[in-house]
């Protein structure tokens, strides 16, 4: 039985967690997390996935209606409409997230910017759409953020090709300004972080001063980010704008530690789980405790951490719907606490990632991944599917 200081929120209620799914989804939901689940299948799946999608196999008929279909929207805006309906239904918002990675061309940057723009014009007057969302690396070569990040000289070509990331990034934040919808800059890679840090404190004190538009991202897996996000918070109040903080724990850790081993330097990562958790606690009791100068998205699956939230806000009186406080979680993982929340009053946005299904095998290929290393995130999901299956007779 769940155990928090909001008697509204039960996470174990698998009625309200899947009142959106059809009999057939959550079926299908069921066989898609037992195959996640299988370590085999997740270990040889991307190497040849990428195979046959390179040498021009059509797979598309395997991938849409399953793994896709389960984690992602659609590969267009329109396609996503049918999500932002379904999770509206039980007041759950949407983020659209435009998940195309690991391009390098710069038409393709011109071009993501302009969805990603496209994503905050659809946004624009929809509260269903409360957030938005944009990757960094979307927009600009990862090489040339590291080069940056490390800072090593640039040459003119670089130079400009830079000049031409810093447009894009303040393009779409002044689109959001403009429209006055909202949006987060993912975090990425330690190598590249710092550059994306920069990017996000100089939009922030743009154009945070008088409501909170822009995000950043704090990785609480790094050991030196809760300090960070004090001393960027000290930064914020002289410069009088609102810190928009997006707190997560952090998703590339093991390419994080064999990168740190292989090139001889200390891992940035926390000794531990236990040492990630308290940080990730502490910095939530900062940002409640700061609630007037901080806006904050709190995007976890972890049950512990949302309930530690919720009681939080419970002690300070701060109420459920403050607008200055959600809740976010990807699509199609940990419905319970989504739509739980949701129904206790809580803001609650979800991810939804979009793109042409090759450009979104990267994302896929890590929420699979995460399904399979995230110690019980699998038998989480697949427990709670089973229950909801038992109470509808299925
Ligand atoms: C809405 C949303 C937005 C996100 N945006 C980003 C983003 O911009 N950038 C990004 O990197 N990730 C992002 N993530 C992913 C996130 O960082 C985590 O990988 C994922 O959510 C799992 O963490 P958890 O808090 O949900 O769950 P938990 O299961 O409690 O935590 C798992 C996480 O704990 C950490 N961890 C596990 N073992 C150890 C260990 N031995 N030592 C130290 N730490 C450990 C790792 O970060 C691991 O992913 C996002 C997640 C959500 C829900």
């Amino acid at each position: 039985m769940d155990t928090n200081s909001d008697p509204r929120i039960n996470f174990e209620n698998t009625e309200i967690a899947f009142r959106q799914k059809s009999d057939n989804e959550l079926k299908k939901a069921y066989w898609l997390f037992k195959l996640i689940g299988s370590n085999f299948l997740t270990q040889i799946g991307p190497p040849i996935t990428n195979f046959l999608l390179k040498i021009g196999v059509p797979l598309k008929w395997a991938i849409k209606p399953t793994i896709f279909e389960h984690f992602c929207g659609g590969e267009t805006i329109a396609e996503c409409e049918h999500t932002i309906a379904q999770l509206h239904e039980g007041n759950v918002g949407t983020i659209l997230d435009y998940s195309v990675e690991g391009e390098e061309e710069e038409s393709v940057f011109d071009a993501t910017c302009e969805e990603i723009i496209r994503t905050i014009e659809r946004a624009d007057g929809d509260p269903r759409i409360p957030i938005t969302v944009f990757k960094i690396t979307g927009i600009g070569k990862f090489d040339l953020l590291a080069k940056l990040d490390a800072k090593q000289p640039l040459n003119t070509a670089e130079q400009e090709a830079y000049n031409r990331v810093h447009a894009r990034c303040l393009k779409i934040c002044e689109t959001a300004y403009l429209k006055g919808v909202p949006t987060m800059i993912d975090a990425e890679e330690t190598w590249i972080q710092d550059t994306i840090d920069s990017l996000a404190m100089e939009m922030m004190e743009r154009f945070n001063k008088e409501k909170l538009i822009v995000y950043n991202t704090y990785q609480i897996y790094r050991h030196d980010k809760f300090k960070a996000l004090q001393e960027d918070y000290k930064y914020a109040q002289a410069k009088g704008f609102i810190l928009g903080v997006k707190m997560v724990r952090g998703a590339y850790m093991e390419k994080e530690r064999k990168r740190a081993l292989e090139l001889g330097y200390p891992s940035p990562i926390q000794k531990d789980k236990a040492a990630t958790d308290a940080d990730y606690n502490a910095t939530l009791k900062f940002c409640v405790e700061n609630i007037s100068g901080i806006s904050f998205v709190c995007g976890t699956h972890n049950e512990e951490s949302c309930r530690y939230l919720v009681d939080l806000l419970q002690q300070h009186k701060i109420s459920a719907n403050h607008p200055h406080v959600y809740f976010a979680q990807l699509l199609g993982m940990s419905d319970n606490l989504s739509f739980n929340l949701a129904h206790g009053g809580y803001q609650v946005a979800k991810y939804v990632p979009y793109g042409p299904i090759k450009a979104v095998m990267p994302y896929l290929f890590r929420r699979a991944q995460e399904n399979t290393s995230v110690a019980g995130q699998t038998g989480r999901e697949l427990k709670l599917i089973n229950q909801e299956k038992k109470r509808r007779g299925l």
